[in-house]
């Protein structure tokens, strides 16, 4: 069983993040991206759900566990929920919304695409 994502699944991401010829954080759209993070975390036990290391399920972000937007990420868990770029473990990674920098909020697929959706609400 598989814990990491494979290089196609980084490739992919990389692909999807890129803007101009080099990928972007896919939270702020600023920085390099440059640590893959885990929207619905990996978890402890040893079996993993195939989801997990999928690219619906992947971000690539600026900084790292402690660092830019990572490490903001995990410092601001509840505003992490309210967008997406963190799942609970009962939460369908493909089906359900994050928000991309310069997309809104979109669901992402495993091939590396995203698609619109409406705002549930009153998103500021
Ligand atoms: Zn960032």
């Amino acid at each position: 069983m598989s814990k990491a994502p494979s290089a196609r699944t980084r490739e992919i991401v990389a692909q999807r993040a890129d803007r101009g010829g080099w990928p972007v954080c896919e939270r702020c759209g600023t920085h390099r991206g440059a640590n893959l993070h885990h929207r619905r975390p990996r978890q402890m036990s040893g079996s993993t759900d195939p989801a997990t290391n999928l690219p619906s399920n992947l971000l690539l972000l600026c900084g790292s566990g402690t660092t830019g937007c990572h490490g903001w990420i995990e410092l601001h868990r509840a505003v992490g929920y309210q967008h997406g770029w963190l799942l609970r473990s009962w939460q369908v990674p493909i089906d359900t919304p994050v928000r991309i920098h310069d997309r809104g909020l979109v669901v992402l697929d495993d091939i590396g695409g995203m698609t619109p959706t409406l705002p549930l609400g009153g998103v500021a």
